[in-house]
């Protein structure tokens, strides 16, 4: 191992992710480990050098003491083979390259012993991983194994949490469950980067919501960077840049002023209406993920919230939120939005939206499980108290109850059920609550397409969901970044479906909106207006963009769009053909 860890000059490097939220963010990394702590840049004191070294002395022979100990339990009871594990980890922890790597650190550079060790660690683990061999990349997983050791004992207690920020910075992290995004400071983190997730997972709606630049599935790269590096994340290519250069820097930050002129000129459009160049109104509701958001919704000048995902408030407790945090989250949304429509959907756990409590089940396939309205089914009491909340809070503002993943009359007819029976049970008790609350269910499944004409005798309104939509007409896991290429809005598939659900509502004169993420993504504003859509459902920030498309076009050019795309037969062609259409248009949106 000596003199791997030599290099100390760090090249450029681009990677290629999924991007999921626009925006480009520059600035130092905060890496995150897979336990959710960060390591620091620190430097020490010239004084105190002999003092840091002793330190880590002490914490390489506290953990080699442990490690002894286990290879002697793991030996006796498994036997020689097993312990041989924790020998190469000693092995590790005594080698002399190693320790001289990271005494110059110290001694030189005055790198705080937990920096000096995340980096050395980081260059090792890399070099190992270029190898590409099975046996190398197992050396590589012993070698974060050990920093973890090395840095668990150095931090102690005084292990820095991520939410404890106190200068901006950009989150580097293997992953990042929704809860843990949501959980992120939003004063500091400028942006994040994650080696895994895909284009429709939670992760990335939440960074849409807090309105950072994020990128998802880039791969492996946390061996090739270190907390303090400058990094560069472009959220509307889905490039990450380790260690730009200074031309790099300057272009993006010119890139950065660009975006910030285009946000302003689109802000002006706040108060005017969504109404097309022919008269058509569409209205723009905002989809909020925590009550504050609804202040991002007012500002961005949404007509509404058309989707609120409840199960936000159970994703970070520790325990069951009652009716009281569920009524004051709900008021603060209804008496902010004032007259304006606030759809709440109940809550939709389970996929990659797993709460603290209960434990988790051990599932293996969590979107096809016990997830959304059948856990809510499963566990009426909870879904009780969350009914029992929202009706209540019906007499504060214009309030619409949603059921998400409905696939079945069935399970329609049986969460109605629940509501008839609270409504019956607040009547008893002379609890006040509008009696009118309009019922609707979400259609994100393609069975509810396929019975559609029955479900719209059913129910007061339909919310189309195309992030599962697409994914179970597809067969595409919208979190998996592997299969990234095959998760397409423009599928044709997808677009008959969408249409179909128009249509039937139409025929029924119910309303319909779309609250998937296409409804924010301007490539779609055309086609959808112009397959009868007039109610569209996005996170804030998108809201100025598809308001200027909403301006800008009128609907028969819409319709027109609208036939030739639906008579292309392959997502690639008809994205392009949107695009192009788009260009043509509204040329200032189109980077
Ligand atoms: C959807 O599936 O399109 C949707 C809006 O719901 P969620 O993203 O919360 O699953
Ligand atoms: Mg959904």
């Amino acid at each position: 191992m000596t003199g791997a860890g030599a290099k100390t000059d760090c090249l450029m490097e681009k990677l290629q992710g999924i991007a999921v939220s626009p925006g480009v963010a520059i600035g130092e990394a905060v890496v995150m480990d897979s336990e959710g702590f960060r390591i620091p840049r620190r430097f020490v004191a010239r004084d105190a050098v002999e003092d840091e070294l002793e330190r880590l002395q002490k914490a390489i022979a506290a953990v080699s003491k442990d490690v002894a100990r286990k290879r002697d339990a793991v030996s006796k009871e498994l036997g020689g083979k097993y312990g041989a594990i924790f020998e190469t980890h000693l092995q590790i922890l005594q080698d002399s390259g190693l320790r001289s790597d990271l005494e110059e650190m110290i001694r030189q550079r005055h790198y705080s012993p937990e920096y000096a060790v995340s980096r050395a660690f980081n260059r090792y683990a890399q070099v190992f991983q270029r190898l590409r061999s099975r046996t190398h990349a197992e050396r590589a997983n012993d070698l974060v194994d050990i920093e973890k050791r090395l840095l668990r004992n150095l931090l102690g207690r005084r292990r820095e949490e991520i939410s404890h920020l106190t200068l901006p910075v950009l989150v580097l992290a293997h992953n990042l469950t929704p809860s843990e995004a949501a959980n992120l400071d939003r004063n500091y983190v400028r942006g994040f980067v994650t080696e895994v997730g895909g284009p429709g997972s939670h992760t990335a709606i939440v960074a849409e919501a807090l309105a950072i630049p994020a990128v998802v599935g880039t791969g492996p790269f946390l061996t090739e960077v270190s907390g303090g590096d400058l990094v560069i994340i472009d959220g509307d290519n889905g490039l990450v840049i380790l260690h730009p250069d200074e031309e790099t820097v300057a272009r993006y930050h010119h890139e950065a002023d660009q975006l910030r002129t285009l946000a302003a000129r689109l802000q002006t459009l706040r108060d005017l209406p969504a109404v097309t160049a022919d008269g058509v109104r569409i209205d723009l509701f905002g989809n909020i993920e925590f009550p504050y958001e609804v202040d991002r919704c007012l500002e961005r000048g949404a007509d509404g919230v058309g989707l609120y995902r409840t199960e936000f408030l159970y994703l970070g407790a520790e325990i069951e939120p009652d009716e009281d945090v569920h009524y004051q989250a709900y008021s603060r949304v209804l008496t902010t939005m004032g007259k304006r429509p606030v759809t709440i959907r109940t809550f939709d756990m389970g996929a990659d939206k797993v709460p603290l409590f209960p434990p988790p089940e051990d599932e293996r396939n969590p979107c096809l499980g016990l997830r959304s309205i059948r856990l809510a089914l499963r566990n009426v009491p909870m879904f009780r108290t969350q009914l029992r909340a929202i009706l209540r809070a019906s007499t504060l503002g214009n309030l619409q109850i949603m059921f998400p993943l409905i696939s079945t009359l069935l399970e329609l007819r049986q969460a109605k059920m629940v509501l008839a029976d609270v409504i019956e049970d607040l009547e008893e008790h002379g609890v006040e609550f509008d009696r009118n609350v309009p019922v609707g269910m979400m259609v994100e499944v393609p069975s509810a397409v396929i019975m559609i004409d029955q479900f719209v005798e059913e129910v007061d309104f339909l919310s189309i969901g195309t992030n599962d939509l697409i994914q179970y007409t597809l067969a595409v896991d919208r979190s998996n970044k592997d299969v990234v290429g095959l998760y397409n809005s423009s599928d044709p598939a997808v677009l008959k479906l969408i249409a179909m659900t128009i249509q039937a509502a139409k025929r029924k004169k119910i309303p319909v909106h779309l609250c998937g993420q296409m409804s924010g993504n301007s490539t779609y504003t055309m086609l959808l207006i112009g397959m009868g859509l007039r109610q569209f459902s996005m996170t804030p920030s998108a809201i100025p963009e598809i308001k200027k498309i909403c301006r800008s076009v009128a609907v028969k050019d819409c319709e027109s769009v609208a036939r030739r795309a639906l008579c292309l037969d392959n997502a690639r062609d008809i994205k392009s053909y949107l695009r192009d259409e788009l260009k043509k248009r509204v040329p200032e949106l189109i980077q």
